[in-house]
């Protein structure tokens, strides 16, 4: 059949926009691993072109029309109909913004990222306070730009998380808040599992071939993708058949490239399931939201890579690897050694349970931040008290305490819940799949990962944004987010790996 003319232009002028887009992020990857120090100064301007063109040709009034027309169109069919529903809802939402509000958020970002780079150096919270409330300010004004029915702070949610409401993750924490607090406050009391041979000397070329066959063996495909060392890990597509991830390794620790690398190449399973190609540049050709993407990371990284039925499996393997290092260690000890709990203070260095306070506190301030409840100078005083309150201890400087994040600085307000619900996500979709496959241990344990990714691939990855997240998360599961999978999952294994 023939495509609908007005639909084939539709195709062809979001090819572009996709077409810029992901030379943007070629840039952007080797500003990250290659770009030599004397390329970096038009580097930044390079990027900012294409994202303008790429912006240009989106918020063309022109497109905007063909939008409208097309979503009267009869003769669409249910996907066709759901792309363009998306992409004018997408259009309408970029239409809110003036280009006035944008040029002024772009520079006082650029000023506050400066800014808060050197604040965080010198910890120095007043330094960085000014910009702050510039960008708090903004943030409110864009919520009233952009407007929202019940909440302001959901109007910055909706570009993370579309759908998501205030309500919605309060009554998630309510539940957290009760039962996973006072539950990781207990283990930490408890004696700390043996874990002093995960900071033994590992050769980065031995870590890396351990990684790599890892996640070659979950289902990752070097021939739609590569790894290169970055400072920082992330995973990035170019398009179809190009998905790649970025690694970092430290020599004294096990852990920092094996998960990291486990937990990118989870965002990458998804991508490399996403029809990318059949639906280039359309909405069902991407990923559904922020949190769904980093359900899929922490559902390698942790509900698999970090299970006693993994490690029965590809303990073997890691001593044949290290033979020095985990000569005197069993599969056991080794399993509860990378799963300890231990209140501290930063978020990214934090454990699989109490990392949920660090994003809970985020969350409060943010919002109480939106509502006008407290001001930026209270900040550093409301961020102590809370980790005071939630995780037992007191940091004792800002540099430990509310400037350990990057996101504020560039504008990211609402961005943190979804890190949580990435998890809360992951561990819903693995009871399901617990529950509807025969022997999923047995599957992990043998290294069996291809019914586990093909699942996702089924229910998850293949309908891109077709279905909102609360949706598909219903869809893949018979149920919306509940909070009770995360918290059955957090007791039983925790209490297995501290002998409750
Ligand atoms: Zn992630």
């Amino acid at each position: 059949m023939k495509p609908n003319p007005k639909y084939q232009a539709y195709i062809d002028r979001l090819k572009k926009i996709a077409d810029l887009g992901f030379a943007e992020a070629v840039l952007s990857w080797d500003q990250q691993t290659y770009l030599p120090k004397n390329g970096s100064q038009f580097r930044g301007q390079q990027m900012a072109t294409l994202k303008t063109l790429a912006h240009e040709y989106f918020v063309d009034p022109k497109f905007g029309t063909l939008l409208k027309e097309l979503a009267e169109e009869a003769s669409l069919t249910e996907d066709q109909r759901i792309n363009v529903k998306l992409t004018l809802k997408d259009y309408t939402r970029k239409q809110k913004y003036p280009q006035s509000f944008v040029e002024e958020q772009a520079t006082v970002c650029a000023q506050a990222f400066g800014a808060w780079q050197e604040a965080r150096g010198k910890n120095r919270f007043d330094t960085y306070r000014p910009f702050l409330e510039k960008i708090v300010d903004l943030k409110k004004r864009e919520t009233q730009l952009v407007g929202y029915e019940r909440h302001p702070y959901e109007a910055l949610m909706e570009d993370y998380e579309p759908g998501l409401t205030v309500k919605k993750v309060d009554e998630v924490f309510a539940g957290i808040r009760s039962n996973l607090f006072p539950f990781f406050k207990e283990l930490s009391k408890k004696p700390k599992p043996r874990h002093d041979f995960l900071t033994r000397q590992f050769p980065k070329d031995k870590q890396w071939a351990f990684s790599e066959r890892s996640i070659g063996q979950i289902g990752y495909d070097f021939n739609a993708g590569r790894a290169d060392f970055a400072p920082h890990p992330f995973c990035t597509t170019f398009g179809p058949g190009d998905t790649r991830i970025t690694i970092r390794y430290n020599e004294h620790h096990f852990s920092q490239m094996f998960f990291a690398a486990v937990h990118e190449a989870g965002h990458a399973l998804y991508e490399q399931g996403i029809p990318l190609a059949q639906e280039y540049g359309t909405p069902i050709g991407q990923a559904v939201s922020l949190a769904f993407h980093e359900s899929q990371s922490r559902f390698w990284e942790n509900n698999i890579a970090r299970s006693q039925a993994y490690w029965k499996g590809n303990f073997g393997a890691l001593k044949h690897e290290f033979p020095q290092n985990f000569a005197d260690v069993t599969t056991d000890e080794f399993y509860r050694g990378i799963n300890i709990v231990e209140p501290s203070f930063i978020r990214v260095e934090a454990d699989e349970l109490s990392y949920h306070a660090h994003i809970y506190i985020r969350y409060l301030v943010e919002k109480t931040l939106i509502e006008g409840q407290i001001k930026v100078e209270d900040l550093p005083a409301f961020w102590n008290d809370r980790y005071e309150e939630y995780l037992g201890i007191r940091p004792k400087t800002d540099a430990e305490g509310c400037l350990q994040d990057v996101h504020w600085s560039y504008g990211a307000f609402g961005y943190f819940p979804t890190y949580s619900l990435g998890s809360f996500y992951a561990a819903q979709l693995f009871a399901k799949m617990k529950s509807s496959f025969e022997n999923l241990d047995k599957d992990i344990e043998t290294g069996n990962f291809a019914p586990v990714l093909q699942w996702l691939r089924e229910n998850v990855h293949k309908y891109g944004r077709k279905y909102n997240s609360s949706e598909l998360l219903k869809r893949a599961t018979g149920e919306e987010l509940n909070v009770e999978h995360f918290m059955n999952y957090a007791k039983k294994k925790y209490g297995g790996v501290y002998g409750l």
